[in-house]
């Protein structure tokens, strides 16, 4: 029997044996981009990396995902190492597909890098006989929320329920037999240093918009119209007079988008569509700014008379970082790149399907450094591989060696002490309480 500190060893030794190798993957996945749902390629090359371990694995899972594992030398709990498919779409990247416009600008490529990594690390190492239950590797679709009506199509055509890859993952079980899940996530943030512990995250919803008016001829006859653009605005300027209301703990962030002003300058505007996320730190939040900013957008159509439909879409719930866990990463982490180097996020007004997952399962979601640029900007890009790659999967797959050393004990502790807020059945529920359609006429 080895100690702990033995196999971490080990598992290290064969990380950085590999390192060329994991932060290859890491680079083709950047050159290769696919935003959500659509990582078909990425896919594929996920799915032949665990062909060369000799790891089996299931395909397609909503739509894309690849989920291996591997079992420890006796039953106990299951462990998941995430890694996100899906990229953006951000034209002015120096990566970007010229066609698509999909770029790596939030770091998923190196996501993947570490995720094989974590794996070889412990498949090749041959410490999994010292460890108890399974360790789950899990290339999941569709974090970024973007290219809303094509998921809504895919939705409306009963490929997909939920818009984000874990929601969705979640729905069809694949995360059932899962007991703690765990992923890093790039940053180009400085005072993140180069492995950061997080907090939380906003949740989400998204509404997509359409106010319904008359046309008519802008100039000769505009009392015949009814001017769906006004309607609009005055709707976003609702949004901005329920501003001053916000509580400062819910950070609610509100930010609509018209996608439709208008289809020619001679005619009133009949058919004008917007977009926008509500978000809020917390559940009741999130649910009392879904009804405010409703409330908003019909005043909008009363002022005009025009008719407004809103469709509002399940997004994520907030993420809680399970602080057991984040200890044992932490301790890993300052093994791997020393106190002085170790950060803190707080809390983050952005949100990630990761949330999704906290909220039923014990879950950490920590950053590491090694990108610069603004995230989702043009200019985002891993520079330091070493960072971004290969220091995290050794955390990760240190970390698995914690949970699931002997007989799993810290595992089993974990999970045992964790008051989770959501069973996937009420997880559900809640999800599918927010979507709705609405038809209101002014
Ligand atoms: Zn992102
Ligand atoms: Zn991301």
């Amino acid at each position: 029997m080895s100690t702990k500190e033995e196999l971490k060893a080990r598992i290290c030794e064969i990380i950085d044996q590999r390192s060329q190798e994991v932060i290859g993957i890491a680079q083709h996945i950047l050159e290769n981009p696919e935003p959500g749902f659509r990582e078909q390629k990425t896919a594929r090359f996920v799915q032949e990396q665990f062909d060369k371990l000799e790891l089996p694995h299931k395909d397609g899972l909503a739509l894309t995902g690849v989920k291996s594992w591997v079992d420890g030398g006796s039953p106990g709990p299951t462990v998941a190492v995430i890694g996100e498919l899906d990229s953006l779409r951000v034209f002015e990247h120096p990566k970007a597909d010229p066609e698509t416009g999909a770029a790596h600008a939030c770091g998923h490529h190196a996501q993947i890098g570490m995720m094989l990594g974590a794996a070889m690390g412990l498949r090749l190492s041959g410490v999994l006989s010292e460890l108890a239950g399974r360790v789950v590797f899990f290339a999941v679709p569709a974090e970024e929320l973007i290219e809303v009506e094509y998921r809504d199509g895919l939705r409306r055509d009963g490929k997909i329920e939920f818009i984000g890859g874990k929601p969705e993952l979640i729905r069809l079980g694949e995360f059932d037999d899962v007991d703690l899940a765990m992923m890093t996530h790039t940053t180009s943030v400085p005072d993140d240093r180069k492995l950061a512990l997080s907090g939380t995250n906003n949740g989400l919803v998204v509404k997509q918009i359409q106010y319904v008016g008359r046309g008519a001829h802008a100039g000769g006859s505009p009392h015949l119209g009814i001017n769906a653009l006004n309607a609009a605005m005055l709707g976003i300027q609702g949004i901005n007079a329920l501003r001053e209301t916000w509580r400062g703990d819910d950070t609610i962030r509100v930010h609509p988008i018209i996608t439709r002003g208008g289809d020619a300058v001679s005619a009133v505007p009949s058919d004008v569509r917007m977009e926008t996320f509500v978000r809020g730190s917390n559940i009741d939040a999130v649910l009392e700014w879904d009804k405010k900013v409703d409330r908003a957008l019909r005043a909008g159509a009363m002022a005009v008379g025009a008719k407004v439909h809103i469709t509002t879409i399940p997004g994520y719930l907030p993420l809680n970082n399970n602080q057991d866990m984040a200890g044992l990463y932490r301790d890993n982490a300052v093994q791997i790149v020393g106190e002085e180097n170790i950060g803190f996020t707080g809390h983050r007004t952005g949100s990630t399907d990761m949330g999704d997952i906290s909220q039923i399962i014990p879950t950490i979601h920590p950053y590491t450094g090694g990108a610069t640029g603004i995230g989702h900007g043009a200019d985002y890009l891993v520079h330091d591989w070493e960072q971004a790659v290969i220091n995290p999967a050794k955390v990760m797959a240190m970390s698995v060696v914690d949970l699931l050393y002997g007989d799993a004990a810290k595992a089993r502790e974990v999970m045992g002490t964790t008051r989770l807020p959501l069973t996937k059945d009420e997880y559900l529920k809640l999800l599918r309480g927010f979507a709705r359609e609405e038809e209101w006429q002014g």
